[in-house]
């Protein structure tokens, strides 16, 4: 095979030679013996001949050209035919095909690009992916958002891009000796992020001849934002300790008195006070579990409510008279403003009245004897009906408004126990009007009195928190 090409030059050699002999014999005969003459002659007759041979020698050597520079450009797109049987109609053949694979591999590595993209797009977690030098070859969308990235970070180091040392040190582990890191991560961008980040290896293929650490060739972070997790393991341990704190105070001073009691105090003139401190605390415990319930039935999947068309200057008027008793021991007057006859609202009876006495209720326990209180309704416009309590009582100190409505949060945690208060009652009244779709806040100022004002649709739409 591979003496084709060079079988074939000498064959023709040798048949050019040949033929000029021969043509040159019958010139020299026919033309009286003049070798110059017959000499031109049969140059003249053979060189269109041995053009035409060369030409079938180059032709076969363009076209194998003419296929390199089509798989250079990439633009090898369809077959070239080389019909030679030799060597180079081998080599083209070879071309063809390795240009055939070539482009196969490209759009193979092409798609795949595509859906990694697509994957790490769609990704919440974001995803930081360096080289094995430790400098960052991508970053995708999610990451960026988070950490605000507005330039270029390519080719930069995870440390200017961001200003953690431990991450840092995980990557260059990780680069060096190709074992897996997880570390907490605490972000110092606005609001304060954490993650938890998983950094592993970029391994040589399963073929690649390379082993163990020396062929790691590069890495990637994952960045899972647990920031609300970890938000929400707060509210979980402060409120278990909350409970527990709050429910220690009475069984503590429950037990104490018990004790009292059985030591010999029974027969003793006090034990009727005793038990009656006994039986306040009890009932201190029992409406700090009911309201716990409470609470807890509101966020549970399950909590239903049943809303009906409910007209409200009789609704309003019924929950005055439900808390007048307890306004008159303390001599405040309760008015209702000039409610429309018409206006009505689409709620749960029973969760609206709760909000109402829950809200009254406070309106009275912290206004001085001799106080007013009014309560009014207006169709704020198409869709909404905004409610408000206002007082003339001791107001509530600007800094702790934007906590009045978390669980047993109290200004005056010893006046609140005094009347009986659990500081569950306005995390009860928010949850309860978020449920129902509205909003809830407050005005006051301080010895001069507060404003708790909350909307409902008109038509209600059950919200699950
Ligand atoms: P509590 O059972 O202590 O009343 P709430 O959740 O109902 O608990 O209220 C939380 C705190 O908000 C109260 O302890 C009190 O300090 C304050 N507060 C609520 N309503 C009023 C009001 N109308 N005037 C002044 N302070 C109020």
């Amino acid at each position: 095979m591979r003496l084709r090409v060079q079988w074939k030059w000498m064959a023709s050699f040798i048949f050019l030679l040949l033929l000029l002999l021969i043509i040159q014999g019958y010139l020299l005969h026919f033309l009286k013996k003049s070798f110059l003459l017959s000499s031109l002659l049969s140059l003249i007759i053979l060189i269109p001949l041995a053009y035409f041979l060369a030409r079938s020698f180059t032709r076969p050597i363009l076209e194998v050209t003419q296929k390199a520079i089509q798989l250079v450009s990439s633009t090898f797109d369809r077959e070239v035919q080389v019909n030679s049987r030799d060597e180079l109609g081998s080599l083209s053949k070879a071309i063809g095909e390795m240009g055939i694979q070539l482009r196969n591999k490209i759009e193979e590595i092409s798609k795949e690009k595509d859906y990694l993209q697509t994957v790490l797009k769609g990704m919440m977690e974001g995803v930081l992916v360096v080289d094995g030098r430790g400098r960052i070859l991508m970053v995708n969308d999610a990451l960026r958002n988070v950490l605000s990235l507005t330039s270029d970070v390519t080719d930069k180091m995870p440390l200017e891009v961001i200003r953690n040392a431990e991450l840092e040190a995980a990557i260059t582990n990780v680069v060096r000796q190709g074992k897996t890191e997880a570390l907490e991560l605490s972000v110092t961008v606005p609001g304060g992020r954490i993650f938890e980040v998983n950094v592993v290896g970029i391994l040589p293929s399963l073929n690649s001849t390379v082993k163990g650490s020396e062929g790691v060739r590069g890495a990637v972070a994952v960045f899972h934002d647990i920031t609300r997790l970890k938000e929400l393991e707060k509210i979980r341990q402060d409120f278990v300790a909350n409970v527990s704190h709050e429910l220690r105070t009475p069984l503590t001073t429950i037990k104490g008195y018990a004790e009292t009691l059985l030591e010999g105090a029974l027969k003793e003139e006090v034990a009727s006070q005793f038990v009656q401190v006994i039986k306040r605390h009890t009932d201190r415990l029992t409406k700090i579990v009911e309201d716990l319930l409470v609470l807890s039935k509101i966020e549970s999947k399950e909590f239903q409510m049943k809303i009906e068309v409910i007209p409200l200057p009789d609704f309003i008027s019924d929950v005055i008279d439900f808390i007048k008793e307890a306004a008159e021991k303390k001599k405040i007057s309760i008015s209702q403003s000039k409610i429309p006859s018409s206006l009505a609202v689409e709620a749960d009876r029973n969760y609206l009245e709760q909000v109402l006495i829950n809200l009254l209720d406070n309106a009275i326990k912290y206004t001085h004897e001799g106080g007013g209180v009014m309560i009014s309704a207006i169709g704020k416009d198409q869709r909404e009906i905004q409610f408000s309590i206002e007082d003339n009582g001791i107001g509530i100190p600007k800094e702790d408004i934007p906590r009045i409505f978390e669980r047993f949060y109290r200004v005056d945690k010893g006046r609140s126990q005094e009347l009986g208060g659990t500081g569950l009652g306005l995390s009860i009244v928010k949850h309860l009007v978020q449920a129902h779709g509205g909003k809830i806040w407050v005005e006051s100022q301080l010895e001069k009195g507060s404003t708790f004002y909350f909307t409902l649709p008109k038509r209600s739409e059950p919200i699950h928190l």
